[in-house]
């Protein structure tokens, strides 16, 4: 295996190739559960858009499942860390005092990544890895709504005692992904010009190594063709290509009709972009299970209200900082949650005055302005409609 820099990692790691694509710009989005109201409108947009097909039945690109009992496919997340833990017992521990603003922001991951477990167990694949049974793949909103036990003991503010809360979930057009590594056929690239990771359907026969190595699950096997298929970050929006952008390019269908307004989408590697202030900056939006070694381009802003503990082993340990900063917002950082939403435009850059935030399109053109405090607008005694 190949030795790569993983920075959410905090050092380099193995993996199967090179830097499987030297992405000019990497697709990246960042979702704020604190504000996602669990109504599945992003989810029937995809399907509607993508999966409406026979054979995809039980396909579904865009998911929200409530944590922490919830898992589209069943257990997903907790079937990984078990694979891990089995591989290297107790490793699984990150070294904080290494952190390095530049280079290791959460410190050092002194565990086994995906890839290394599979190699220290000599297994002979690319990653560590499982394929999910029929019957995990078919209830995708398992367990909605559904706390933790009620504790007779209160809480700590803000952290609460019984809790649940909403993860939502797409491909992650990771950078280094293991679906792309398992791949026996080379069938899975990433492009070089957004980094966007797709399946070329004429290469793939079907062998679903990529369903078995992405740990987060999100390459599905479509039974009647017999390929893979996964999300393909509407492509077609991003490039401006789709008719309906009229050459512009725009977010994807999950992004832009998200009613909650928690998702915002734009190139997490470049400087001026909102994205890259929120991950890298104000290091208030943290990867999904970044221990797993994909280097994953969705990026979460944590619950406030969930025990540390559980959000520390899902998001790496810069949840404390983030929360932090999440709760004591700068000037900066409550004008970009402002953009959230605002605009089906696809942001590259922003600019934050004292009341507004101004986002520009790829172009440098203004596309939205929006004021960073709403206004609040009490109705007049004749219109009140109630008496
Ligand atoms: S549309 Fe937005 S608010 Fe609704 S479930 Fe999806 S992410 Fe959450
Ligand atoms: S999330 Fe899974 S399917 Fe998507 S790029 Fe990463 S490894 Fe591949």
């Amino acid at each position: 295996m190949a030795k790569v820099p993983n920075w959410q990692l905090g050092r380099e790691m193995s993996y199967p190739y090179e830097k499987p694509a030297a992405a000019g710009k990497q697709f990246s989005a960042v979702f704020n559960i604190n504000r996602c109201i669990a109504c599945q409108t992003c989810t029937m947009a995809c399907k509607s858009t993508w999966t409406f097909s026979q054979g995809q039945e039980f396909m579904w690109w865009n998911n929200v499942e409530s944590k922490p009992y919830g898992g589209y496919p069943q257990h997903w997340d907790m079937k990984t860390l078990a694979l891990l833990e089995e591989a290297d017992p107790g490793g699984q521990k990150w070294d904080a005092g290494k952190k390095d603003p530049a280079n290791a922001p959460y410190g050092v991951y002194n565990g086994l990544t995906v890839f290394e477990a599979a190699e220290q167990l000599k297994t002979g694949q690319a990653a560590i890895g499982y394929i999910p049974t029929d019957q995990e793949w078919s209830v995708p909103n398992i367990h909605e709504d559904t706390s933790t036990v009620f504790s007779a003991q209160g809480g700590q503010i803000p952290e609460h005692q019984t809790w649940f809360f909403y993860l939502q979930r797409i491909c992650n057009h990771c950078s280094y992904p293991a679906c792309l590594a398992s791949c026996p056929r080379k069938a899975i690239y990433k492009r070089e010009e957004d980094g966007i990771v797709l399946v070329d359907q004429s290469r793939c026969r079907g062998y679903r190594k990529c369903v078995e190595a992405c740990p987060y699950k999100k390459v599905m096997y479509r039974g009647n063709t017999r390929i893979a298929e996964k999300c393909i970050a509407c492509y077609p929006r991003v490039e401006g290509t789709d008719p309906l952008t009229e050459g512009e390019p725009m977010v994807t269908r999950c992004i832009s009709v998200c009613v909650g307004k928690i998702r915002l989408q734009g190139w997490v590697n470049d400087e001026k972009s909102p994205i890259n202030f929120l991950v890298h900056k104000e290091k208030v939006a943290l990867p999904l299970y970044p221990q797993f070694g994909t280097q994953p381009n969705v990026y979460y802003i944590p619950p406030r209200w969930v025990p540390r503990q559980y959000l520390r082993q899902m998001f790496g340990p810069g949840v404390d900082e983030a929360l932090a900063k999440y709760a004591n917002p700068s000037h900066e950082l409550l004008g970009v949650l402002q953009l959230f939403g605002a605009t089906q435009k696809l942001l590259a850059s922003y600019e934050i005055t004292e009341d507004e935030a101004i986002g520009f399109n790829t172009s440098g053109r203004e596309v939205v302005r929006v004021p960073i405090v709403e206004p609040v607008i009490v109705r007049p005694p004749e219109r009140l409609n109630i008496t």
